[in-house]
């Protein structure tokens, strides 16, 4: 398209480009017609072309402050046609998340749309449009008959709807109340939630809109699409996530945005879906880490669909058994303390007579010592005999521990070697499959060296226990047990998992060993005892959400024990511990996770944590130590006066992270505080310019890298 050949306009285009080039908005470039915001267009950059977002069409100043004189701008070079301009509540959710997190709106954009989308030139985007509009014709067809047939489809749908329950009714009635808050659907695994989003994603389909339903992971998208498949027959459902290969995820994507598909299930990257129909917002599991995305733009995508949902006017559905303290607070009721901002709806009661297992919390220290000589078994007896007597009653159990490989350590007592990483500061696991030692943090994997790389000794010797040694040592103990394993080694190559899953299903495994993988949303029928093995390290650990994460991990655990009703009325949850009295345990033997939050939010408030205040975290890498921490210092030196002027903030010094050193670079990282959400988004809003000046200044210092992590997950 030959920009001269008619009167140029000049247009604002985003471009992807990370934060630390210092593009914060959009550049100008000129077009030879008008093209409408959220156009996608190719621009040269430098000596590249790269795909870029129309941001203004109106010829407006560009980033800079200034407009750059007409004749030094140059000309977009192309511009994929046929594709709608993403909508202005698009632009709108991503300029806000660019804000909010501290990053260029050009790489928060284009970062969210499919990959394909930003790779394509408009030649090869033409010849894919044409490809997946023939299969576009065919799936759109349903929808739009949709509306025609839809009174025979809902009866044919409501014959096998399951009566619901009072909890559930009461739940869907204040669903049905227009409100402008967003809803907290707090209840027991097993309660019903899914049949409350179902229900409620029915009503918003009956009035032609899109429903958008998010689950933390990948995993659990094929169960909840199965289930919605069955539900809504006749309606274009469609997934998106980072499983599906690059052409389905595209045209998956395009059904969004064009309005074809009705239902869209996905992880987090969905809360940025373009949907022109949108009516509802459902966020399962709302709690879980998964929705926080951890490198680049870290985005919370929970707290991005509560955003866009207030954006849209629609209403939104965070559902969890364990709310985040976050939104727990938001949604008790400023009489009891909290900040009244959501709608509390509660399920206490599991659908039908499956009560929740009950808790045993097994004090290891009044466990009988083993006779000398003896190794001690791998559980406590007690412990293993339940099980024992599950297997002879033809029921499962479930043993979890948090820890894959055989052993996380292995050592020589003659020298006192250890198998650290030379890469990391971290030991290297022992995995005995393959007799190697690897490193979890960088990868760093070798053969496990048949004596002591220092003294020679050749008896070097496991240390602590994970998943394939536990399986090994029940092996032992429970000859009569059939042992399965579930966690990230075993699940590594596609369709593993499922595999696995089915013999469980299958009633083919007696005893599965597992990490927390398991623990979540998998629906187990003849699971009747779970058991946590060592869930004491949360207790202690330095992260102010440990105790928050094990808490909602063991009731998700307990919710995989006793689904089926026959079963249900003696199934048990086991908890091994050295702290028997610790107050989590004794909240979770009574399944009163709101008096856990109690205890955890009196205790945040004190110590000024969230949801009582915000966090925002500079974290740097450099090639040494100092580097990463010299930085820090100066960024904190750079702003001191500026938070000193806004007041209410808070800088810390700068410490290593927790595992300083990942592959050779070294990490460190400060905190910022500050009582008010608003006053640190000003805050960091003055600082970006700074630090980027800073890191520029800076580049030869040995500093690598460096981002601002708002509300960080993990401390
Ligand atoms: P949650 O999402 O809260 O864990 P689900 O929605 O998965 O709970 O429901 C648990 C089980 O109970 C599912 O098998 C579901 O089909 C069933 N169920 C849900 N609601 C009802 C109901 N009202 N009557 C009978 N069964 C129900
Ligand atoms: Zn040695
Ligand atoms: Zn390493």
């Amino acid at each position: 398209m030959p920009a001269s050949s008619s009167l140029p306009c000049r247009v604002g285009v985003v471009v992807e480009a990370p934060q630390h080039s210092g593009l914060l908005g959009a550049l100008d470039y000129l077009s030879a017609m008008p093209l409408p915001p959220g156009t996608l267009v190719r621009v040269p950059l430098g000596r590249r072309v790269v795909s870029g977002i129309v941001w203004r069409g109106d010829g407006g100043v560009s980033a800079a402050g200034e407009a750059v004189a007409e004749q030094d701008l140059k000309a977009v070079i192309e511009v994929l046609e046929g594709l709608p301009p993403l909508p202005d509540a698009w632009r709108q959710l991503t300029q806000f998340a660019s804000a909010y997190y501290q990053r260029s709106i050009g790489e928060m954009a284009l970062m969210v749309l499919p990959p394909e989308l930003r790779q394509l030139d408009a030649i090869q985007w033409g010849r894919r449009l044409k490809r997946l509009n023939k299969g576009l014709e065919k799936a759109s067809g349903p929808a739009e008959a949709a509306s025609a047939t839809f009174a025979t489809e809902s009866e044919r749908g409501d014959r096998a709807l399951p009566v619901l329950t009072q909890q559930q009714a009461a739940a869907l009635d204040q669903l049905a109340q227009p409100q402008d808050k967003p809803f907290l659907l707090w209840g027991s695994t097993g309660s019903g939630k899914t049949e409350v989003y179902l229900r409620q994603a029915r009503r918003a389909l009956d009035e032609g809109r899109q429903v958008l339903m998010m689950v933390p992971e990948i995993n659990l998208t094929p169960q909840l699409e199965a289930r919605v498949a069955e539900r809504f027959a006749g309606r274009t459902i469609v997934s998106l996530h980072s499983g599906l290969t690059p052409a389905q995820r595209l045209r998956n994507w395009l059904m969004a945005h064009y309005g074809h598909a009705d239902l869209i299930l996905g992880t987090r990257l969905s809360v940025f879906t373009p949907l022109p129909r949108l009516g509802l917002i459902v966020v399962d599991e709302e709690h879980d880490p998964s929705y926080k995305q951890q490198d680049g733009a870290r985005y919370s995508a929970r707290d991005l669909a509560v955003y866009r949902a207030r954006l849209e006017k629609v209403p939104v559905i965070l559902g969890s058994a364990t709310p985040s303290l976050e939104s727990w607070y938001n949604a008790l009721p400023e009489a009891e303390g909290g900040a009244g901002r959501y709608v509390r709806l509660a399920m206490p009661a599991r659908v039908g007579d499956g009560d929740m297992p009950r808790v045993q919390v097994l004090d290891l220290s009044r466990t009988p010592k083993s006779p000398r000589g003896e190794a001690p078994p791998p559980l406590a007896r007690e412990l293993l005999d339940a099980i024992a007597q599950r297997i002879e009653q033809g029921e499962q159990s479930l043993v979890l521990l948090n820890r894959r490989g055989y052993a996380p350590v292995l050592h020589c007592s003659d020298c006192g070697w250890k198998s650290g990483c030379p890469h990391c500061s971290a030991w290297r696991v022992f995995h005995k499959v393959d007799r190697t030692l690897r490193c979890h943090h960088c990868g760093f994997t070798e053969r496990v060296p048949r004596a002591c790389p220092d003294c020679g000794n050749t008896d070097i010797q496991p240390v602590g226990r994970g998943t394939e040694r536990l399986e090994e040592q029940l092996a032992e103990v429970l000859p009569q047990a059939r042992l399965g394993r579930i966690d990230a080694d075993v699940t590594r190559h596609k369709g593993a998992l499922e595999e696995r899953l089915a013999d469980v299903h299958a009633g083919e495994v007696d005893v599965l060993v597992g990490t927390q993988m398991v623990a979540k949303g998998h629906d187990f029928r003849r699971i009747t005892l779970v058991a946590a093995v060592n869930p004491d390290a949360a207790l202690f650990a330095s992260d102010f959400r440990a105790a928050e994460r094990q808490f909602a991990l063991l009731l998700q655990a307990a919710g995989r024990a006793g689904r089926d009703a026959d079963v249900a009325g003696h199934s048990e949850m086991w908890v091994q511990t050295w702290h028997p009295m610790h107050p989590l345990y004794q909240a979770l033997r009574r399944y009163d996770y709101a008096d856990f939050a109690a205890q955890q939010l009196k205790e945040r408030e004190m110590a000024g944590l969230p949801p009582y205040a915000s966090l925002a975290m500079l974290r740097a890498e450099g090639k040494t130590q100092q580097a990463a921490q010299d930085f820090l210092s100066l960024a904190v030196a750079g702003v001191q006066d500026l938070a000193g002027e806004l007041g209410g903030i808070t800088l810390y010094p700068p410490v290593p992270t927790p595992v300083q050193r990942v592959a050779n670079v070294e990490r460190a990282q400060l905190m910022i505080e500050s009582p008010s959400r608003p006053a640190l988004q000003r805050f960091l809003g003055q600082c970006q310019q700074v630090w980027l000046d800073l890191a520029q200044k800076n580049r030869r210092s040995g500093l690598i890298r460096w981002a601002v992590d708002v509300d960080p997950l993990s401390i």
